[in-house]
């Protein structure tokens, strides 16, 4: 099976074509570098994504603090990283990069704040 792919690991935009045989990538053309190959063969076979939402903050400058997973997690569980992250409240002050969600849904990654939000 064939399979068009264009990379998003970069601004270039790599029109990739990935041939997959028995659940595994053979080959994949049209990469300029290797980041093209890996992300075809992450994507073809157990697609990845960076989670970033928000949660509810108290006291802080603003109703909801902006967060992100520090790896990307696999696609599939991100809907259920969504029910975990909604009903998550924290108390300003935070600092960028502090864990909200430690190693969520036992996936071994974090969910950290993406910005610092002081108190008011
Ligand atoms: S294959 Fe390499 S050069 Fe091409 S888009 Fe991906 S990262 Fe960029």
């Amino acid at each position: 099976m064939k399979k068009e792919l264009i990379c998003v690991n970069c601004p270039v935009g790599c029109r990739l074509t990935v041939t997959i045989e028995n659940d595994t990538v053979t080959e994949v053309t049209g990469n300029s570098c290797p980041r093209g190959k890996a992300y075809a063969e992450t994507e073809c076979i157990r697609p990845e994504r960076i989670l970033t939402t928000t949660v509810r903050i108290g006291n802080g400058l603003h109703r909801v603090l902006p967060v992100i997973s520090e790896q990307a997690l696999p696609l599939d569980r991100i809907m259920d990283a969504m029910k975990v992250i909604r009903h998550v409240q924290v108390q300003a002050p935070v600092q960028v990069g502090d864990v909200i969600v430690p190693d969520i849904l036992g996936t071994g990654v974090n969910i950290v704040a993406s910005r610092s939000m002081e108190q008011v």
